[in-house]
């Protein structure tokens, strides 16, 4: 009896691990047609200055409009997309979009730096740097209102050839912000050299900052390094009006989340930004 359990098992096991890799396939199949069908668009997330409320940046965040499933988070997505290499045509979707939005919205008179997240396929690809220059050039869009989130992991691993490309961008003007800070393993001397201009708080460090001193203590040192190393902090992930007035008084520079507002769709985003509704305590 005892096999014939281990059998079931196995079987069960094996069909589990095959419509597994049919789902990865099916997606696959998904994601491809989506580039084609244009299934893609953006949101964008207003961070804003702590001392007057000011915007000073949105981060445009990927969504997928999917047929049957209907509005997809990249947690969905995004994975699948690095490890078949879609991210890197995703990914020049993305800054072309994000080009065009820039300058039209320049248009419109309202000057709006944007903030893309960028993932290690794309750094990886030679002619990343070459797109995104062509794309904001092909826009009008100068490079002062663009800014590169790219994850700490990222940063720690990327080539010299990288870094410098990105030390070109940031001559030109764009901002580059270390995305997720907390997460991964941080060489503090590495950190040091890096091109960069605004480290971002991963959520797991802003989370628990009201009730654990533990938690404020290493919000406020990660901070002081943020500080230390001549750059702004940003906080993601920020959810409650005593996590701002906390974060302000721990001297961070800006903050983002929904306790400012959620990522919004083109229209809502510019409807926000005009009211100059900041839903922020000034202080
Ligand atoms: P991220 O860059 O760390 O983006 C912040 C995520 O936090 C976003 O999730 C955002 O919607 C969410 N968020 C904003 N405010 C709050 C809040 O107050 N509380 C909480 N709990 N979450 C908040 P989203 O849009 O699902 O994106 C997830 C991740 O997917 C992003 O994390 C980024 O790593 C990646 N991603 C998004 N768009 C792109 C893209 O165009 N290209 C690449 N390569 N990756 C992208
Ligand atoms: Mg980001
Ligand atoms: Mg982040
Ligand atoms: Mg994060």
């Amino acid at each position: 009896q005892a096999k014939g359990h281990g059998r079931g098992r196995v079987e069960q096991f094996s069909e589990a691990l095959a419509s597994q890799l049919a789902d990865r396939a099916q997606l696959e199949i998904d994601l491809r047609s989506a580039v084609e069908r244009d299934q893609f668009a953006l949101v964008y997330q207003p961070q804003v200055r702590l001392t007057d409320g000011a915007i000073v940046a949105a981060e445009a965040l990927l969504r997928w409009n999917h047929p049957g499933d209907g509005l997809r988070l990249p947690g969905s997505f995004i994975e699948r997309a690095e490890e078949t290499g879609l991210i890197v045509e995703i990914g020049q979707w993305v800054i072309d979009t994000v080009a065009m939005t820039i300058a039209r919205w320049s248009r419109m008179g309202i000057e709006q730096r944007l903030a893309i997240n960028v993932s290690r396929r794309q750094l990886d690809h030679a002619s990343f740097f070459r797109g995104l220059r062509q794309a904001m050039h092909a826009a009008g869009a100068p490079a002062r209102l663009l800014e590169l989130e790219i994850t700490e992991t990222l940063a720690m691993h990327c080539s010299d050839d990288v870094l410098a490309a990105i030390g070109e961008l940031r001559a030109d003007g764009a901002l580059v912000a270390i995305d997720d800070f907390g997460t991964g393993y941080s060489n503090l001397a590495r950190l040091k050299v890096l091109p960069i201009d605004r480290i971002k708080l991963d959520r797991s460090i802003v989370e628990h900052i009201v009730d654990h001193a533990e938690a404020r203590a290493v919000a406020q040192a990660v901070i002081g390094l943020i500080h230390g190393l001549g750059c702004q902090a940003v906080a993601e992930a920020v959810e409650s009006d005593a996590q701002m007035n906390l974060l302000r008084v721990l001297g961070c520079d800006v903050v983002q989340g929904y306790a400012v507002a959620p990522p919004m769709a083109e229209a809502a985003f510019v409807d926000w930004a005009r009211a100059g509704d900041r839903a922020i305590s000034v202080g």
